[in-house]
């Protein structure tokens, strides 16, 4: 696990910048550092798709739980959990690339 590196300048991105770039990667996203376009690699985006799905594995268990309280914060952990682990499974490319 490591964060992205810029295919272009070969810099490092910080979690922030990841972060911030995470809702814009279907048009691309800019190198903080160089401002290069990047795009996610169609590999890192198969990954992290299956990443987001390993959150509904605690589905069932909020479902059955009567507190709206219980399901509320549940969501919200499960969704704090995977965007802070995301930048980790990312990686860039200079060209778009196909989706599947
Ligand atoms: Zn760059």
């Amino acid at each position: 696990m490591s964060l992205p590196v810029c295919q272009k300048c070969q810099t490092k991105w910080s979690w922030l910048d990841t972060q911030k770039g995470l809702f814009h990667f279907n048009r691309g996203i800019k190198c903080p550092h160089c401002k290069a376009t990047q795009y996610q690699t169609s590999s890192s985006l198969k990954r992290t798709t299956f990443i987001g799905l390993i959150p509904l594995a605690g589905l069932p268990f909020v479902i059955q739980n009567n507190s709206w309280l219980v399901k509320i914060s549940a969501v919200i952990v499960l969704s704090l959990i995977y965007l802070s682990i995301m930048p980790f499974f990312i990686s860039l490319s200079n060209d778009e690339e196909p989706m599947w």
